[in-house]
């Protein structure tokens, strides 16, 4: 149903609008009305003067006996001499006098042109003029003048009447009327004007009624297009727009107001109850990343339980001071009180972090200050408390370091094959040679005999460079990884058992467990670590590392390599191999420097069994882990994943 115009804002500008304008409009219709009225009766009273001047004439004539031929009859038509009558209009200043007949033909004028022509206002069509002067009344013409000019006259005709009052002539006299024709050009003017500036006026109702409307529509549009429903929009009832926009208005201020109630609530939670569980100490238990809340005397405020974990704190870590808790941590201990002291925030720092283990760890640290936040936004004012946000880098680290490696083993696997090729020519030329002495000395003579032990020492140091170089170069070349389906149960039972005569040599037991995934991989590479892996075990279990506390004979009397096998949990289809043995495991200080070439305990080792061990993990994608402690044994772990480039999720040194 089409609304009232009287009911809408915008109707009622319009009919305000279309009011004011009438009301001027009538204004000036009355304006130009009333000075209609003053000029015809400026006109009148002239035209009534003209009259009576008229009279005047004809009396005049018939004192001059002018007009007697009139009433003797019509065929004996006077004659009134023209210049006669001039000299009568010019000593009355008068434009011209005329005698006209009863029907209009100009008998005789001032002006002698006109004499035999006929009255044009007398003879006008449907003209009064005429009967009004047949019954003895005189008439006035209306005012003649030209568009535009200063001058106009007015003419009155009078009856001339004979003795029985029977109009028989007309006189016609014609006066400038200077004063009327002032009036009428001043009513003309003005009525232009005044009908101009209503058009203008109009115009500008039309434009002022869109300018006073536009930001009423834009505000309209703009709250019927806002997202959401702004409530009150489009429930105003029968209403308009403006009461819409109203209620609008009010259901937005009701919000702020309730938004604004709410704030209160929660800050006044947050300054007074501290026990209570606010919703941000539940968001960040549920976070990943290890959270420290300490307030502004540095003791702890709130916690979550990955920072428990990560720092091993307790139960009762709340409202402990910074230093009582991170007693173990003086570098985070030192970040966090900078921080409190100072209002500065520092991010991305990297912190190495021991465990009770000795198992170092790296942590991200960022610290920021807690400052009141102010109604626009801006935290200002003094430092509330400081949060401390810990993620595990270790992982990410390793990660790190396994890609640098495998980018440092293929630069310096290039670099140092070709030297080490030199090095091995030059040792084959003095193998030949030390064999020929001892070829030359075995003739004979006490000389002779210590010629040969010399060149068997000899030999023995060239075997060894030999092994070194061997091994070296194994660790060094670029390897091509010559990749195949490798079942892993019959590469492990294959290694374990060529390797058996050995250990049942001395006396050590090997056992194979556990379920062997098949993966993608260069067979030879890996039976090469694996056999790194077992020989390093039967030889810390035979005593060969030279370290100080490693038993000779192990806790429950046997030595005992056991090879198992499993899936790996995190990756689909990889799998984990694991060389255990209880021999005298591995010194804390080594743990960190186990997989650098070069790195031995032992006598006659080349530290390049564990390095080449790494070097295949990492070539597969894989990785190398090692859990020890001395006194209990080492296990030795290989993660494969079923190809490489297969990425994991990396563990850590365990
Ligand atoms: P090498 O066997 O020539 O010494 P590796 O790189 O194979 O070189 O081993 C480096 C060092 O790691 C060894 O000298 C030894 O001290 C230590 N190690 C390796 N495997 C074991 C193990 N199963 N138990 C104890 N120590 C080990």
């Amino acid at each position: 149903m089409r609304e009232s115009p009287l009911r809408t804002y915008e109707g009622q500008i319009r009919i305000v609008l279309v009011l004011l304008v009438l009301f001027l409009a009538v204004a000036i219709y009355c304006n130009v009305h009333l000075l209609i009225i003053a000029r015809n009766a400026i006109q009148d009273e002239a035209g009534r003067r003209l009259g009576l001047e008229a009279d005047l004439v004809r009396a005049e004539l018939e004192r001059d006996q002018m007009l007697r031929g009139l009433r003797s009859g019509p065929e004996d038509v006077p004659y009134i001499p023209p210049t006669y009558l001039d000299r009568i209009a010019r000593v009355k200043g008068m434009v011209g006098i005329a005698i006209l007949s009863m029907d209009g033909g100009i008998l005789s004028s001032s002006d002698p042109r006109r004499v035999g022509q006929i009255d044009p206002f007398l003879s006008a069509p449907g003209g009064r003029a005429l009967g009004t002067l047949r019954i003895g009344r005189s008439v006035v013409t209306p005012l003649d003048r030209a568009a535009g000019s200063r001058h106009a006259t007015l003419a009155a005709y009078s009856p001339i009447r004979d003795r029985r009052r029977e109009s028989i002539a007309v006189i016609r006299v014609e006066q400038e009327v200077p004063v009327l024709a002032g009036v009428d050009r001043s009513l003309r003017a003005i009525a232009a004007l005044q009908a101009g500036g209503l058009v203008l006026l109009l115009v500008m109702v039309i434009l002022f009624a869109r300018w006073l409307l536009q930001p009423y529509r834009r505000l309209l549009s703009a709250a019927g297009g806002a997202p959401g429903t702004l409530s009150g929009l489009g429930r105003a009832g029968g209403h308009d727009g403006a009461d819409e926009l109203l209620l609008a208005f009010r259901g937005v201020l009701d919000k702020m107001r309730d938004q604004e109630r709410e704030l209160i609530t929660l800050e006044r939670r947050e300054g007074g109850v501290t026990d209570a569980l606010i919703p941000g100490e539940r968001l960040i238990g549920g976070m990943t990343s290890a959270v420290l809340v300490f307030d502004a005397r540095g003791r702890l405020a709130v916690t979550n339980a990955a920072a428990s974990r990560l720092l091993h704190l307790d139960g009762a870590a709340a409202g402990k001071s910074i230093a009582d808790l991170l007693a173990a941590h003086p570098r985070l201990v030192a970040l966090i009180e900078e921080s409190l002291a100072t209002g500065r925030g520092r991010s991305r720092e990297v912190l190495p972090l021991s465990g009770p283990s000795g198992k170092e760890t790296h942590l991200g640290a960022m610290v920021s200050p807690i400052r009141p936040v102010s109604p626009d936004g801006a935290a200002s004012g003094p430092v509330e408390g400081v949060i401390c946000l810990l993620a595990d880098l270790t992982e990410i680290k390793m990660l790190r370091e396994r890609v640098g490696l495998k980018e440092n083993l293929a630069s310096l696997g290039e670099m140092s094959a070709g030297i080490a090729h030199e090095f091995r020519n030059s040792l084959a030329a003095i193998q030949g040679f030390a064999r020929l002495i001892a070829r030359t000395a075995g003739r004979g003579g006490a000389g002779r005999e210590e010629a040969r032990e010399h060149a068997d020492a000899i030999l023995r140091e060239v075997e060894s460079v030999e092994k070194v170089v061997r091994d070296f170069l194994r660790y060094a070349r670029p390897a091509a990884l010559d990749l195949a389906d490798v079942d892993l149960e019959r590469l492990v039972r294959g290694e374990v058992a060529g390797f058996r005569e050995e250990c049942d040599a001395r006396g050590l037991s090997v056992v194979v467990k556990g379920s062997f995934p098949s993966v993608r991989a260069d067979e030879a590479l890996l039976r090469q670590a694996l056999n790194n892996l077992l020989r390093n075990a039967a030889e810390a279990i035979a005593g060969r590392n030279g370290s100080p506390d490693a038993p000779r004979e192990s806790s429950n009397g046997g030595g005992r390599i056991e090879v198992r096998g499993m899936p790996d949990p995190h990756l689909s289809g990889g799998a984990r191999i694991a060389i255990a043995d209880n021999g005298p495991g591995i010194a804390r200080d080594h743990l960190a420097r186990l997989f650098r070439p070069f790195f031995t305990t032992k006598d006659r080792g080349t530290g390049l069994g564990l390095a080449l061990v790494q070097k295949v993990a990492a070539l597969h994608d894989g990785r190398i882990e090692v859990d020890s402690e001395p006194g209990r044994g080492a296990v030795f772990t290989l993660v494969l994943p079923a190809r490489p480039g297969q990425h994991d999720t990396p563990g850590s040194l365990s």
